[in-house]
């Protein structure tokens, strides 16, 4: 005899009851597990505030077996977003797989500030330096219309989930893929009116204290950036007079600590000078903008 799982709703059960066993099933996750329970049932109801209003509803049984199965997956560490498949980003959502860096907020504030340094310029040749799920190359190419973007990613599957992103967006036309290593395969004289990147950051010494959720579902080649975290800045700086046009910009997300290390001497970039160094919405270094010329 199947033995029904202890406390868990049967067949037939309402809402808030399952929303009861998620809310307790992820109370042993740190912070906001309640929330998160909400959040998954929201998903599979395709409706955000399906939890507060429609809570007195029966769950049927194909989406409770999906809510079970994300709420035990949630458990097991794996990332909200990983679960679900997507991520909002700006205006958009974007999809996300294991193998892509799951976009976080923060990022958002690398594009905003961007448009707000170009003011009303249009690019029209960006660069996105380690693409991962496109966020970046995606969003400027839905704000410049006339712009074109080459993608660059050392992995395969960040280039399959952007192009997927690419097409669901309508800007697949406007986006090249190249797979490689970053900066090593470009020519020197590429005239980019613009360039983004979230490189990996984080100090290889640091990785082994990362959440769970990151350490052990977030690709490893897009978080670390070596033995200081900045190996991947100093190549970028190497090569950047080379990659940008005259008035073009370069912008590169970085860890809340490094902003020193760019306000110092070593961010100066021969023909493009010291950098501007921006904080993201909580008030951290985030982000730093060089401009040539
Ligand atoms: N912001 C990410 C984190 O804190 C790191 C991303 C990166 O290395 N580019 O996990």
């Amino acid at each position: 005899m199947i033995r029904a799982e202890k406390g868990k709703p049967s067949s037939g059960s309402r809402i808030i009851d399952w929303l009861k066993w998620g809310e307790e099933r992820l109370s042993c996750l740190p912070e906001a597990s309640a929330r998160e329970s909400r959040d998954l049932l929201g998903e599979i109801l395709e409706d955000p505030l399906a939890p507060w209003t429609r809570d007195r509803e029966v769950l049927p049984d194909e989406l409770s077996a999906c809510y079970a199965s994300w709420v035990e997956r949630r458990r097991q560490r794996e990332p909200f977003h990983l679960i679900t498949g997507s991520v909002p980003f700006l205006e958009e959502r974007f999809a996300v797989a294991p193998g892509t860096l799951i976009p976080r907020p923060e990022t958002e504030s690398l594009v905003e500030n961007v448009l707000r340094i170009l003011d009303s310029r249009s690019p029209e040749r960006i660069l996105d330096l380690g693409c991962g799920s496109g966020i970046l190359g995606i969003s400027l190419l839905k704000k410049f219309p006339k712009a074109h973007c080459l993608a660059v990613d050392r992995s395969v599957v960040p280039l399959e989930v952007s192009r997927k992103n690419a097409l669901a967006l309508g800007v697949l036309s406007r986006i090249h893929f190249v797979q490689g290593d970053w900066i090593e395969m470009l020519r020197l004289d590429q005239g980019f009116d613009l360039i983004v990147s979230n490189p990996p950051y984080i100090a290889s010494g640091d990785l082994s204290g990362l959440d769970p959720e990151i350490l052990f579902y977030e690709p490893r080649e897009a978080l670390d950036g070596g033995p200081d975290g900045l190996v991947f800045y100093r190549r970028l700086m190497a090569v950047l007079p080379g990659l940008l046009s005259t008035g073009g910009v370069a912008a590169v997300e970085i860890g809340s600590c490094q902003g020193d290390f760019f306000r110092s001497d070593a961010g100066f970039v021969s023909g493009c000078g010291a950098p501007l160094v921006f904080p993201d919405i909580l008030g951290l270094d985030r982000i730093v903008l060089w401009k040539k010329g």
